[in-house]
């Protein structure tokens, strides 16, 4: 019996490099197996029929077949384009920090259906509304719930007593969040967190889109939050990468270690 060896996953492209005299390599996100790296042979050539399909931060279903080294794209569809976050700088540049965010977090082989649905609708949401920053903190806070980075926004990160949010604050991301006046002073690196910013972000982190949509909030607000954000975002990604690294030099290690037993006395 021949097995079929091809399948088909609905996925979000979230970067394209060239490979080779027409190939791309292409991460994207999928909603059946998480995030996956493969192969578009010939998406460079002006006849290919994979090329018209495979735009960066579409939407697609793509029917792969098992490669050595990555899957090989077999057939593609579009099924959501986003038009209008196309001819705007501001909408591709959240666009590209999306895509960042969701190969820096996805994990490959780890189906997440609900974080392929935030980035699905953040797309949409990135393609036709008219508060981008709001369009991205929501995104943020909520990929950072669904990883399980959520910063904590609650109790002192330090010495655990319960937040007031009428009163400043201090954030640290390297602490992991919200950090009381005592605490926050004797901090490092910690920085005032308003009581403004604090009771947004603690929004952002219990409502609905559409109930963040309704908030009257002003764009400077909006954009002090970025940093912060971004501060923590950034502290994890860090410490991600160097758990990668650590765990790869104990394996390479370990095999160094194996090798002199397996060498023929
Ligand atoms: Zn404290």
């Amino acid at each position: 019996m021949i097995e079929n060896r091809n399948y088909h996953v609905e996925a979000i492209i979230l970067k394209r490099r060239n490979y080779g005299e027409a190939d791309r390599i292409l991460t994207v996100y999928s909603r059946e197996r998480g995030k996956m790296v493969v192969l578009a042979k010939g998406a460079r050539k002006q006849t290919s029929r994979k090329s018209g399909h495979l735009e960066l931060f579409s939407v697609v279903k793509i029917q792969l077949a098992k490669g050595r080294t990555w899957d090989i794209v077999v057939q593609a569809e579009t099924l959501l384009y986003f038009p209008l976050l196309r001819q705007s700088l501001p909408r591709i540049s959240h666009a590209y920090y999306l895509a960042e965010l969701m190969d820096g977090f996805g994990a490959e082989n780890n189906s997440d259906v609900r974080l392929y649905n935030l980035a699905k609708e953040t797309l949409g949401r990135l393609n036709g509304d008219d508060n981008l920053l709001r369009v991205s903190r929501f995104f943020e806070i909520r990929l950072l719930y669904l990883t399980g980075f959520q910063p904590q926004l609650y109790l002192c990160r330090a010495c655990q007593a319960p937040i007031n949010e009428g009163i400043s604050n201090y954030w640290s991301a390297e602490a992991g969040g919200v950090l009381c006046p005592d605490c926050g002073a004797h901090t490092a690196n910690a920085v005032t967190l308003s009581a403004p910013q604090l009771k947004l972000m603690r929004y952002l982190d219990r409502h609905s889109y559409r109930m963040c949509q309704r908030l009257e909030v002003n764009n400077a607000l909006w954009r002090s939050i970025e940093p912060l954000m971004q501060q923590y975002i950034v502290s994890i990604l860090e410490h991600r990468l160097r758990s990668i690294e650590f765990l790869q030099r104990l394996r390479q290690q370990a095999a160094r270690e194996e090798k002199p037993r397996q060498l023929p006395t």
